[in-house]
């Protein structure tokens, strides 16, 4: 009987292959590179990737395991995907088939062959996308054409920032530059593939149904973690096939099989949930401008406030720089950004009168007003007056925060819940008292202040139901909310029509935090809030759209360069001081984190770990306790590694890597290269 070795990567955290035996069953075809098998491991059977075939192998007769199934009905993965992998896992030091693994639909991993078989043959019934004509496609703007112009003739790897103002029609520069590249494609008759990523999966249902209506009759699939389970294999499984011609996504889509793919779009680039912040820590940007440089593609950068890193690869013309100055909507101009003193003018239930008077003013004329506060719950701390008792949860170094509607207590770090509890725990007085705002304690605030007001709540907690955040955006969109409250949900990409009014409640905590970027994330936050406003053309006679943001410090030079539109002075800026105090982009940084149930355990893990090899031209940092110490009854810390040099910083990193894997610890860890939250 025919038989081969084959060489297979396992999710486990053991970097290694492990060897299984095929025979030949029937008339079954030799198993291929890029193929999923299921195996026996340990008492286990699991997915496993075939990345060589041996005629040989070192592990003994008696041990040597057979395979159980090959999924030979599926496609081999291409070799460019997992180069893809191959690359994640050497970068973020990882083993390949932690990273192989995981991205894929678990149903794939786990479907029996039937079950299987039955996905596959659905999808080769599906229709290709639906009839009809295109919807009209609006001329584009001079500057629009020529970004659309420089996309669709680039030729081989082209990074190219899209720096536009928000509403400047970006959306429609990645819709026609991907039309003109399928369409080129198509004429040479190739089959073509464009991969968009979004950063949020709210952001998906609109842009979707616009990219419909553009491309009838061509297959368009989303992935992202909203799918149920079934829906992301098929969507999966077209874009591995070929199929599927215009892929939608979020972060995780960057992982995905794209055969054909031939340009890359990623949305709002600087945005933090591109960046993976568990399992495998990988900024799905940063992987895919390695892609687009593997398949000598386009890859579109596009923002209104790009990312620190990706404005000095502009400026430094390693990406091409496309620039929109205006606004698209004819008339349609960047709202006036003011100031409100909030220690002039004081604010009553959260709000300035200034703020109240131009919610009033909205209202008398039938316009939208957004409100824009980064905190969810009614109150962050529940606090005794009579003792000093606050609402701690008792497993983080964290408050329980007060949700009044659900009737709890909540930690946000832990998900504890507990009843509100009716007198202090501590001495029994009654009288509680919610300390600080968040987004429930405005709306029952507004409500009281304005009762004929549709006032909607837009929040991690609103939307926890599947299609109450769609059903939300929706009534927004058909005007039938007047003032709409919510977090940064609210803040990103949305196109609302109707808005005339943004106002930013309590922007100030950013401005003194201890990480480096919180300035850098709070400038691109408020100025997409603010990019919300004003959308529409300014009807005749009408007064221009309105940003207010209330503040205590309304003088601070970041409020100064929000007012002023002013991204290009404030980067500038920002970047000299990156410069002069070696922060990254100056600098490459990897953070090793441990956690255990002791605090000293993780420490102790961390200091050996510092001097455990030797280390020139990398900096090793003391390791210390996260400033969230303890989550969940597990005490945290870190250690911080910083070199100017990547290439020197990955040396150093595979070989700490082989030492700490040998390392016998009780503390649980972890590395994260290109850290974001330090
Ligand atoms: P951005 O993503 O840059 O914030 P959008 O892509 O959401 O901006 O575009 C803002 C609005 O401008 C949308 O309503 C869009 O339909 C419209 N738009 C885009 N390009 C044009 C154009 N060339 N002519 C007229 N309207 C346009
Ligand atoms: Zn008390
Ligand atoms: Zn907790």
């Amino acid at each position: 009987m025919e038989q081969r070795i084959l060489q297979i990567v396992l999710d486990t955290p053991l970097d290694r292959t492990f060897d299984y035996r095929w025979r030949r069953q029937g008339d079954e075809a030799l198993p291929q590179i890029g193929q999923l098998a299921i195996v026996p491991f340990g008492r286990r059977e699991v997915a496993g990737l075939i990345i060589g075939l041996a005629e040989q192998t070192e592990v003994p007769d008696g041990k040597l395991k057979d395979v159980l199934a090959v999924r030979s009905q599926l496609a081999p993965l291409p070799p460019q995907w997992l180069a893809l992998c191959g690359f994640a896992a050497d970068y973020y030091q990882r083993p390949l088939g932690e990273v192989a693994l995981p991205g894929l639909p678990k149903n794939l991993r786990t479907l029996t062959t039937t079950a299987l078989d039955r996905a596959l043959k659905k999808l080769a019934k599906l229709d290709a996308g639906h009839d009809g004509n295109p919807v009209n496609t609006p001329q584009l703007k001079p500057e629009q054409q020529e970004a659309v112009d420089a996309i669709a003739d680039a030729r081989g790897f082209a990074p190219l920032l899209l720096y536009g103002v928000t509403g400047s029609g970006k959306t429609e520069v990645y819709l026609q530059a991907a039309a003109r590249i399928l369409a080129q494609h198509e004429a040479a008759g190739e089959v073509a593939q464009v991969l968009v990523l979004v950063p949020e999966i709210n952001l998906t249902p609109q842009l979707e149904s616009n990219i419909r209506a553009r491309f009838p009759g061509v297959h368009v699939v989303s992935l992202h973690s909203g799918l149920a389970e079934g829906e992301r294999t098929l969507s999966w499984l077209a874009a591995h096939q070929g199929q599927a011609r215009i892929v939608l996504g979020t972060r995780l889509a960057i992982l995905s099989s794209l055969p054909h793919l031939k340009l890359i779009v990623i949305d709002e680039e600087h945005d933090p949930s591109y960046k993976q912040q568990e399992g495998l820590r990988y900024s799905a940007r940063d992987l895919a401008v390695w892609r687009a440089h593997q398949l000598a593609i386009p890859v579109v950068l596009g923002s209104a406030t790009p990312s620190l890193e990706t404005w000095q690869h502009a400026q430094a013309g390693r990406y091409r720089k496309l620039q929109l100055r205006e606004r698209a909507v004819r008339d349609a101009v960047l709202p006036k950004v003011k100031m409100i003193d909030m220690e002039r003018d004081r604010p009553n239930d959260g709000l300035t009168s200034t703020l109240v008077a131009a919610l009033k003013l909205r209202l008398e004329r039938g316009e939208q007003s957004l409100l824009f506060l980064n905190r969810r719950g009614y109150a962050p701390v529940l606090n005794c007056d009579a003792c000093g008792w606050i609402s701690n949860c008792m497993r983080c170094t964290s408050f329980m925060v007060l949700h009044k509607p659900e009737r709890r207590l909540r930690c946000h770090h832990c998900s504890l819940e507990l009843y509100i509890p009716k007198a202090c725990p501590t001495c029994g007085n009654v009288d509680l008292q919610p300390l600080g705002r968040g987004t429930q304690r405005v709306e029952e605030g507004l409500q009281a202040m304005f009762p004929e007001a549709r006032i909607l709540r837009i929040d991690a907690d609103s939307t926890r139901l599947k299609g109450s955040a769609q059903n939300a955006f929706d009534s927004v969109h058909r005007g039938e909310v007047d003032i709409l409250i919510g977090t940064q949900m609210v803040a990103k990409g949305h196109d609302f029509k109707r808005l005339t009014l943004v106002g930013v409640m309590n922007p100030d905590t950013a401005l003194f935090s201890h990480d480096y970027r919180a300035s850098e994330r709070l400038f691109a936050q408020l100025m997409q809030v603010a990019g919300r406003a004003g959308r529409a053309g300014q009807k005749e006679g009408g007064s221009p759209s309105e940003v207010l943001i209330q503040s205590r410090y309304p003088h601070h030079p970041l409020y100064g360069a929000v007012a002023a539109h002013d991204y290009d002075g404030f980067a500038t800026q920002l970047l000299e001081e990156r410069q002069q105090a070696a922060l990254p982009p100056f600098l490459y940084q990897a953070l090793l984190r441990a956690e255990a149930a002791e605090l000293d355990v993780a420490l102790a893990f961390l200091q050996d770990a510092a001097t455990c090899l030797e280390h020139p031209g990398i900096t090793i940092n003391d390791p210390i306790p996260m400033t969230m110490t303890r989550v969940a009854n597990v005490e945290r810390a870190q250690l911080l590694i910083e070199c100017p040099s990547r290439p020197a910083l990955q040396a150093f990193l595979r070989d700490w890597m082989e030492v700490l894997r040998q390392t016998k610890t009780r503390a649980k860890w972890s590395l994260e290269v290109d850290p974001v939250d330090i």
